[in-house]
């Protein structure tokens, strides 16, 4: 699929190629069969070489971010994994009080920067795994707040190469969903409108949202967060507890004791392992509760 031509030509851009990656090393989840191929890009004229080699080679491609809402097939991705590495992890304080950050940068780094800049608007983000990309193409929020609620601007790439810019107004947010989750477009970057505040303020908040996670949620165990949307008028995890499903495991795949929204892998849990549990969850809950629980995290590869 990927032939020597092309593996030619992605060498001579600004990137970092290797070949049959397992994927388990690149999900939180830390599940999944091998990429084909995993290409780190440095820049942007990079970004746009590759995806424009990948379609004149017909290979598909997939943008990885953290991989912390993702759960890969066993039978891994066909075609070209991207990460954003370079230029794309640069954070910097670009007007007043706004901040703009690369698409491959954490939103660990992110929040930390905002903390040392003073500015306050991001701390319900601290302990959000992943990556700014990845969280404003979901929409990532926690504890009342939402990526919608301070990103001013995102840059991305259309599927012709051509940069463009999107405004607040224009972005489509709505729980865990952007204009992103419905199109080929890659995010390279979003600005954030933040508030002055006392560090010891900010400080002090991400502190404490961080217990809070750290008390209500399994993070000695690999998982992909919540593998549930939060249905109308209900919270999944209640759910999912009621119907006496906490502990219930698939294989290596097991409903944590500790949170039942939280899937965790256990033991070596397998792609198909995580599907047969989220199957199972989805039919007991519409069983006993008539309300269909839809996922939050992302299938993808081979099928
Ligand atoms: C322990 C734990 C706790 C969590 N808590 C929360 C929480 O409180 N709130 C919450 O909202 N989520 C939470 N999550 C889920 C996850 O962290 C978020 O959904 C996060 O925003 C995903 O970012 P990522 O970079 O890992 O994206 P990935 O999982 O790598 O990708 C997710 C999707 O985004 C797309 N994508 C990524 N980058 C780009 C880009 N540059 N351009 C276009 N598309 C892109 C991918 O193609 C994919 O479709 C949690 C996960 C874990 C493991």
């Amino acid at each position: 699929m990927i032939d020597n031509q092309l593996i030619e030509k992605l060498q001579k851009e600004n990137v970092t190629l290797a070949f049959n990656v397992p994927m388990k090393h690149h999900t939180s989840f830390r599940i999944g069969g091998c990429a084909d191929a995993l290409c780190e890009v440095k820049d942007v004229p990079s970004l746009r070489a590759v995806t424009a080699l990948c379609r004149e080679y017909g290979v598909p491609y997939f943008i990885l971010g953290r991989g912390s809402n993702l759960l890969v097939s066993d039978q891994g991705i066909e075609g070209l994994v991207i990460t954003l590495g370079g230029e794309f992890c640069e954070v910097s304080l670009t007007e007043e009080n706004v901040i703009r950050a690369g698409a491959g940068c954490t939103l660990a780094k992110l929040c930390m920067f905002a903390k040392e800049m003073s500015l306050s608007g991001l701390e319900f983000a601290w302990g959000i795994p992943g990556s700014v990309g990845g969280a404003v193409y979901m929409n990532a929020g926690a504890y009342n707040g939402e990526i919608k609620q301070v990103t001013v601007a995102v840059d991305y790439m259309d599927k012709d190469g051509q940069i463009k810019r999107c405004r607040a107004d224009e972005l489509q947010f709505s729980y865990r969903h952007s204009r992103f989750t419905d199109t080929e477009d890659i995010i390279l970057s979003a600005a954030f409108c933040l508030t002055p505040k006392e560090q010891n303020a900010i400080a002090e908040k991400m502190n404490e949202l961080m217990e809070r996670r750290k008390l209500k949620q399994p993070l000695n165990h690999p998982s992909a967060g919540s593998v549930f949307k939060r249905p109308e008028g209900a919270f999944a995890a209640a759910l999912i507890e009621e119907c006496g499903l906490k502990g219930y495991r698939c294989g290596g795949a097991q409903v944590s004791p500790k949170h039942a929204g939280f899937i965790v892998n256990d033991n070596g849990a397998t792609a198909e392992d995580v599907l047969h549990l989220i199957e199972h969850i989805r039919q007991v809950v519409s069983e006993k509760k008539h309300i269909n629980l839809c996922c939050e995290v992302k299938f993808v590869g081979r099928k």
